[in-house]
Protein backbone atom coordinates (compact mmCIF):
# COMPACT_ATOMS: atom_id res chain seq x y z
CA UNK A 1 0.00 0.00 0.00
CA UNK A 2 1.31 3.52 -0.88
CA UNK A 3 1.61 5.95 1.59
CA UNK A 4 -0.49 9.09 1.44
CA UNK A 5 2.23 11.44 -0.36
CA UNK A 6 2.29 9.33 -2.92
CA UNK A 7 -1.34 8.74 -3.50
CA UNK A 8 -1.24 12.11 -3.43
CA UNK A 9 1.33 12.36 -6.05
CA UNK A 10 -0.79 9.88 -7.99
CA UNK A 11 -3.78 11.89 -7.85
CA UNK A 12 -1.85 14.85 -8.88
CA UNK A 13 -0.28 13.01 -12.16
CA UNK A 14 -3.75 11.44 -13.25
CA UNK A 15 -4.95 15.45 -12.51
CA UNK A 16 -2.07 16.43 -15.19
CA UNK A 17 -2.98 13.47 -17.40
CA UNK A 18 -6.66 15.12 -17.81
CA UNK A 19 -5.91 18.51 -17.28
CA UNK A 20 -7.45 19.40 -14.51
CA UNK A 21 -4.35 19.99 -12.73
CA UNK A 22 -4.93 24.03 -12.95
CA UNK A 23 -6.16 26.62 -10.22
CA UNK A 24 -9.26 28.22 -10.66
CA UNK A 25 -12.50 26.12 -11.37
CA UNK A 26 -12.38 25.34 -7.73
CA UNK A 27 -16.10 26.23 -7.30
CA UNK A 28 -16.89 23.66 -9.69
CA UNK A 29 -14.76 21.37 -8.27
CA UNK A 30 -16.71 21.78 -5.11
CA UNK A 31 -19.97 20.47 -6.59
CA UNK A 32 -18.09 17.05 -7.76
CA UNK A 33 -17.20 16.45 -4.05
CA UNK A 34 -20.52 17.19 -3.26
CA UNK A 35 -21.97 15.11 -5.98
CA UNK A 36 -19.19 12.80 -4.77
CA UNK A 37 -20.33 12.59 -1.59
CA UNK A 38 -24.21 12.35 -2.02
CA UNK A 39 -23.15 8.75 -3.93
CA UNK A 40 -21.42 7.29 -0.98
CA UNK A 41 -24.44 8.63 1.18
CA UNK A 42 -26.68 6.85 -0.96
CA UNK A 43 -24.56 3.70 -0.92
CA UNK A 44 -24.44 4.18 2.46
CA UNK A 45 -27.88 3.91 3.22
CA UNK A 46 -27.73 1.12 0.86
CA UNK A 47 -25.16 -0.83 3.75
CA UNK A 48 -27.27 0.10 6.50
CA UNK A 49 -29.97 -1.82 4.74
CA UNK A 50 -27.71 -4.74 4.39
CA UNK A 51 -27.65 -4.56 0.31
CA UNK A 52 -25.55 -7.10 -0.87
CA UNK A 53 -22.12 -5.47 -2.44
CA UNK A 54 -23.08 -2.02 -0.67
CA UNK A 55 -20.25 -1.97 1.60
CA UNK A 56 -17.67 -2.50 -0.81
CA UNK A 57 -19.79 -0.16 -3.07
CA UNK A 58 -19.34 2.48 0.19
CA UNK A 59 -15.53 2.19 0.20
CA UNK A 60 -15.28 2.95 -3.88
CA UNK A 61 -17.30 5.69 -2.96
CA UNK A 62 -15.29 7.27 -0.13
CA UNK A 63 -12.31 6.82 -2.80
CA UNK A 64 -14.41 8.95 -5.11
CA UNK A 65 -14.81 11.63 -2.53
CA UNK A 66 -10.89 11.13 -1.15
CA UNK A 67 -10.11 11.79 -4.84
CA UNK A 68 -11.95 14.83 -6.07
CA UNK A 69 -11.19 16.39 -2.17
CA UNK A 70 -7.07 15.86 -3.48
CA UNK A 71 -7.86 17.19 -6.61
CA UNK A 72 -9.69 19.99 -4.96
CA UNK A 73 -6.89 20.71 -2.66
CA UNK A 74 -4.33 20.57 -6.43
CA UNK A 75 -7.05 23.38 -7.67
CA UNK A 76 -6.64 25.49 -4.52
CA UNK A 77 -2.85 25.38 -4.57
CA UNK A 78 -2.79 24.07 -0.99
CA UNK A 79 -1.18 21.20 0.93
CA UNK A 80 -3.64 18.51 2.13
CA UNK A 81 -1.80 17.27 4.94
CA UNK A 82 -1.06 20.29 6.25
CA UNK A 83 -5.18 21.06 5.37
CA UNK A 84 -5.82 17.53 7.47
CA UNK A 85 -2.93 18.56 10.03
CA UNK A 86 -4.71 21.63 11.24
CA UNK A 87 -8.08 19.74 11.51
CA UNK A 88 -6.72 17.33 13.33
CA UNK A 89 -5.23 19.83 15.70
CA UNK A 90 -8.58 21.91 15.57
CA UNK A 91 -10.77 18.93 16.78
CA UNK A 92 -8.42 17.70 19.54
CA UNK A 93 -8.87 19.82 22.28
CA UNK A 94 -12.84 20.29 20.17
CA UNK A 95 -15.67 20.10 23.42
CA UNK A 96 -18.97 17.94 23.26
CA UNK A 97 -20.17 14.26 23.52
CA UNK A 98 -20.76 11.48 21.45
CA UNK A 99 -24.53 10.68 20.57
CA UNK A 100 -25.81 8.11 18.82
CA UNK A 101 -22.09 7.08 17.63
CA UNK A 102 -21.41 10.82 16.15
CA UNK A 103 -19.33 13.55 18.67
CA UNK A 104 -21.48 16.42 18.88
CA UNK A 105 -19.51 19.56 19.47
CA UNK A 106 -20.50 21.49 22.91
CA UNK A 107 -22.96 24.68 22.18
CA UNK A 108 -21.28 28.04 22.09
CA UNK A 109 -21.87 30.17 25.08
CA UNK A 110 -22.94 33.52 24.22
MG1 LIG B 1 -18.60 8.04 -7.34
Amino acid sequence: MKDFTELNNQVIHIAQKWKIDTFGNILKQNDKLVEESLELRDELVLCEAGVKDSKQNSEDELGDVMFVTLVLALKMGVDPLECLQRACDKNMHKAGKTENGTFVKAARRA
